[in-house]
């Protein structure tokens, strides 16, 4: 077992050596406390026969305990400087594969059935690069493929917006979007202080558990209507759902079949209700 490479000593020593510098514009805020890296390893490797997909490897932090861990890892890095680097940090690993390459633009359905049909249990882990945390949160909720589960650092707060729950300021559609597909666990907050250079931001891990489909519902009309419900946050269902409809008579007569007040504002309606809602509008 060679040295955690999360630690500001190991940290320095590498962006020193392969003089590194990091780059706001990929999210470069590498983790430098081994703790923590552990942490999210063991909750992210769900099992002895895991394949982990991991998001921006940086100079290996994370990947180095998942490699521990895990059958294998599969990380896919933008930054063109870090796979030479990745290869050297990483060396004493066999079961390690660098990719060079956006992950918004990888066919990940195309990985995981691959994994999966040889029998593993493929997972998604990261310490997600902060300016693209939601597109590449869809990208794997979209992907029609058998993720087990998806363990990911990201900004507290909006970390705090995807597990938020009814009648809380951070309940808005993402939320509602987000735990329609998926069970949302909070694992932990983690503060700036873990991270070189340190963000202005505190982070949160957060795990995500894929939902079955729901055949009855057609997802791109039933989220147009969360953030039609959503669009002026101050106001009532009856007034956000009629404009959305474009006929406040029908809205009136949708939520009254759902059973839901008009005068409630959607901030207080549950992700059964919002499906309820849909039902009566567009159900058969
Ligand atoms: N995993 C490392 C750690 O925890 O120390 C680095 C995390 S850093 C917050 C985010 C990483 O994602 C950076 O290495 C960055 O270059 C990479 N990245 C940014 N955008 C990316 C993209 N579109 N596809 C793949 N990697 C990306």
């Amino acid at each position: 077992m060679s040295k955690a490479i999360a630690t500001p000593s190991r940290t320095k020593e590498i962006l020193e050596t392969y003089d590194l510098f990091t780059k706001k514009n990929y999210g470069q805020n590498f983790l430098i406390e081994p703790g923590i890296v552990e942490k999210i390893a063991r909750s992210a490797v769900i099992s002895d026969h895991c394949v982990v997909i991991e998001i921006g490897p940086g100079i290996g932090a994370l990947t180095q305990q998942l490699a521990y861990l895990a059958q294998k890892v599969i990380a896919f890095e933008i930054d063109e400087r870090l796979p030479k680097i990745l290869r050297e940090t990483l060396a004493e690993f066999d079961n390690v594969e660098i990719v060079n390459q956006d992950f918004l633009k990888v066919d990940i359905a195309a990985y995981v059935k691959s994994y999966t049909e040889q029998g593993y249990d493929v997972v998604v882990a990261a310490n997600l690069p902060y300016y693209i945390t939601t597109p590449i949160l869809f990208q794997l909720f979209e992907a029609q493929a058998p993720i087990a589960s998806i363990t990911v650092m990201m900004q507290k707060e909006v970390a705090d917006r995807f597990s938020a729950k009814p009648n809380s300021k951070d309940y808005n559609a993402l939320s509602i979007i987000t735990q329609y597909r998926c069970e949302v666990k909070p694992l932990m907050k983690v503060p700036s202080s873990v991270f070189q250079p340190k963000p202005a931001v505190d982070s949160a891990v957060v795990q995500f558990f894929l939902k079955k489909k729901q055949d009855q519902i057609e997802e791109e009309p039933f989220f147009a209507m969360i953030k039609g419900c959503f669009k002026q946050r101050r106001k009532t269902m009856l007034n956000n759902f009629g404009t959305f409809l474009q006929d406040k008579e029908k809205a009136m007569q949708y939520l009254e079949s759902a059973g839901i007040d008009a005068k409630c504002r959607a901030e207080s309606l549950t992700l059964e209700q919002f499906i309820r809602l849909y039902e009566v509008a567009y159900g058969s």
